[in-house]
């Protein structure tokens, strides 16, 4: 069954990992609910581009991915504007470092929110209608944090590891109804966030970019490159696909190499 006329909600879209998988999914035919924050103007900016590059239908829904109450609306809103949710892609995420004595507690209870109690309760509210209709693809992104850790970094690692394990429990559940759940597991992904770091990185630590980017950005990352938007965007869309069906409760590592040591 091809992926045309599917219905997907994808959080976090604005900008991104998010931002590429709604393209992928939107250049396969698939109507799109984009999420997350950003300026007005550019958020209608990228959801006109999807509409118009792709011929499919994409709204924007605002919610607050730490706001159950939100979440469960996005998902009522998508169902009644397009039918279904038929793909969910739970995306949005945040980060915080710290050594564990200093860490913030509302940091910690943000990053356990968005990245990883977000994911229940979208999930909690689409998988009725995926159930009831036997199909449905849901495809979490934790990150190479939800098979190793790394130190300064224990709500993201907690809350990615914490993602691997839900994902497992939906996958086990709905295996009997046509509906998948799959973890993808990213490294370093270029992105603008990353790229903006790299000019303040070379003035501190009086390093050619170059150097920063093999030395400290990719010191994890076996294969030395960045994994892009894109190579993470195509894994989402091949676990959406048919040949995917078979395909579920992983998590798939897309991080040169990175968690192989
Ligand atoms: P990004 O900052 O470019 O995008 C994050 C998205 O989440 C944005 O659209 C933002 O608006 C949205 N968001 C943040 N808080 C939100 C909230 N409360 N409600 C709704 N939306 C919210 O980051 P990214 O690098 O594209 O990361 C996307 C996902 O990929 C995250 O879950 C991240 O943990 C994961 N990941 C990223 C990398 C990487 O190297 N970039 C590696 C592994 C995993």
């Amino acid at each position: 069954m091809a992926l045309k006329g599917k219905n997907a909600v994808v959080t976090g879209s604005t900008s991104g990992i998010g931002l590429a998988y709604a393209r992928a999914l939107a250049k396969e035919g698939v109507n799109i609910v984009i999420n997350g924050f950003g300026t007005a103007a550019d958020i209608e900016k990228e959801r006109q581009a999807i509409e118009s590059e792709f011929q499919v239908k994409c709204v924007y829904d605002p919610a607050d991915m730490t706001k159950p109450a939100e979440i469960a609306g996005m998902i009522a809103n998508a169902e009644k504007t397009f039918g279904s949710v038929d793909i969910l892609i739970n995306n949005a995420g945040v980060q915080y470092v710290s050594e564990i004595e200093n860490f913030p507690v509302e940091k910690w209870d943000q990053i356990i929110a968005i990245n990883l109690s977000s994911a229940f309760h979208t999930i909690r509210a689409a998988v009725p209608g995926m159930k009831a209709r036997k199909w449905g693809r849901i495809v979490n992104t934790a990150s190479a944090h939800s098979l190793v850790a790394s130190p300064f970094k224990s709500a993201y690692v907690a809350a990615k590891h914490g993602l691997a394990g839900l994902n497992k429990v939906v996958a086990l559940e709905l295996a009997t109804y046509g509906v998948t759940a799959n973890c993808i597991s990213p490294g370093y992904v270029w992105t603008p966030l990353v790229e903006k770091q790299i000019p303040a990185t070379m003035e501190a630590r009086h390093l050619s970019r170059d150097q920063v980017i093999h030395d400290v950005l990719l010191e994890a990352q076996p294969t030395k490159e960045f994994v892009t938007v894109d190579q993470v965007a195509a894994l989402a869309v091949f676990l959406c696909s048919d040949a995917a069906a078979q395909i579920t409760g992983t998590d798939i590592p897309i991080d040169g190499g990175w968690t192989a040591g």
